[in-house]
């Protein structure tokens, strides 16, 4: 009984803490936080695809001219087939997020892990897309993850601005957040399930070519 509550307590610090820079710090996962071309900045969304905003996300991009990684969860991706085929045909990267986007499958075993990212492997694949790319639920991770990551040859992608779009805050300051922390080299981590992401989307446009900055896409992350 203590050893499950220390196993729950431990779980909770690293969703709060660790979760919120960059993946569980390097710890179990090695990731990319970072791009090498520090002019660049790449975009990512994470957890759509989403009915109601992946849409306007999209018509945002392509008005600007972005290519963007998108990090889908599984069971929103077999919800919505068409709308990871949409983004694939605008020319958007897309990695896998898990599943069902529940921390709670890091308690699972190896396997079980394993199959958390293969079924979402599994439905990318049945829209013809072979990812090479994995974003963890909240970026935390531990060594059976790092296990399965491996098993699946993914390379995991972080972030160095996480703009907390997903708080109920004006999106003023969701905006600032993010561009005062705009300096080049950036992985921006946003949200296509958010109200105001294709407006975010134009903002953060608007501030990287103020900068002289250019838009990276995926083929900008180290292989
Ligand atoms: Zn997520």
């Amino acid at each position: 009984m203590l050893i499950a509550i220390i196993v729950i307590l431990v779980a909770i610090c690293a969703v709060v803490v660790w979760g919120s820079a960059c993946i569980s710090s390097n710890m179990f996962v090695k990731a990319q936080c970072a791009l090498t071309d520090k002019r660049k900045v790449l975009l990512t969304f994470d957890d759509g695809p989403d009915e109601r905003f992946t849409i306007a996300a999209l018509d945002a991009l392509k008005r600007l001219n972005i290519k963007a990684l998108f990090f889908v969860i599984g069971e929103k991706a077999a919800q919505h087939p068409d709308l990871i085929r949409l983004i694939k045909a605008d020319g958007h990267a897309v990695g896998n997020h898990s599943y069902h986007h529940n921390p709670k499958y890091l308690f699972g075993s190896k396997n079980q892990i394993l199959n958390e990212l293969q079924q979402t492997n599994n439905i990318l694949r049945e829209n013809g897309i072979e990812t090479a790319y994995f974003r963890p639920p909240l970026g935390v991770t531990n060594d059976a993850l790092a296990w399965a990551i491996k098993q699946l040859k993914y390379k995991t992608i972080g972030w160095n601005i996480r703009s907390f779009d997903t708080r109920r805050e004006p999106r003023e300051i969701i905006l600032s957040r993010v561009v005062r922390q705009l300096t080049g080299g950036n992985i921006v981590l946003l949200h296509d399930r958010v109200e105001h992401v294709d407006w975010l989307i134009e903002q953060i446009a608007n501030e990287v070519h103020k900068r002289g900055l250019v838009f990276a896409s995926a083929e900008d992350l180290d292989v």
